[in-house]
């Protein structure tokens, strides 16, 4: 089951992926308001094992440190999040607010299998696709269907390369080589706007059919 509460300024999703049966689950990207993400979580009585980051910027991370004080779970992000949870630069929380950091407990690479302890029925893999951020990282379940992708790739656009990590053909070679090789049917939920699918992006999206 996938829930999500839209958070933040920049209006950023947070996705809550629970199994169903034993009601524990991965929470992705708390990006902001961590009293409403902690008030949904306790009325569905779910638990949140571990958080999962796509990657470090201060609108996907900004509810971290005061969720996993309150629920005790671990945080998981790629190895090269690193440079942006602990640099207030990178992160960019000092750009549009109060600086800060953030400890993460794993530092997960590609092909890395993340499996829920309640039912090891239920994983997610760590996909690496840096360009929009160095880290930037999709968790895929092959068995949904569905792929969280941060701000890898939108509905009809691909993330802004423009800060620090940013890369441009980086980005646009990871999408091909990792995002658009899994099935098409593939649900691509992402950190802002409306979810996507695989084959929908392949067809339409304009960085790949005007510029290739
Ligand atoms: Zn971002």
């Amino acid at each position: 089951m996938i829930q999500k509460l839209t958070v933040g300024m920049l209006q950023e999703h947070t996705y809550f992926f629970i199994d169903e049966v034993t009601k524990h689950g991965f929470l992705v990207d708390p990006g902001d308001e961590a009293e409403r993400i902690l008030n949904k979580i306790k009325q569905e009585e779910w638990v949140i094992e571990k958080i999962l980051l796509t990657h470090g910027h201060f609108d996907h991370i900004g509810a971290v440190a005061k969720i996993k004080t309150s629920l005790g779970c671990l945080v998981v992000i790629h190895e090269e999040g690193k440079d942006y949870l602990h640099n207030p630069e990178w992160n960019l929380s000092g750009r549009y607010g109060e600086a800060y950091t953030v400890d993460a407990d794993y530092y997960v690479k590609h092909g890395d299998v993340i499996t829920l302890e309640a039912n090891s029925n239920m994983n997610l893999k760590v996909i690496h696709a840096p360009g929009h951020t160095t880290d930037g990282t999709a968790y895929y379940s092959e068995k949904e269907h569905i792929a969280f992708v941060g701000d890898i790739i939108f509905n009809g656009a691909v993330g802004r390369c423009d800060n620090p990590g940013g890369n441009m053909n980086r980005l646009l070679s990871a999408i091909r080589a990792q995002i658009f090789t899994l099935p098409d049917a593939t649900i691509l939920y992402p950190g802002h706007g409306p979810y996507t699918t695989v084959k929908h992006e392949k067809d339409t999206n304009p960085f790949f059919n005007f510029y290739e």
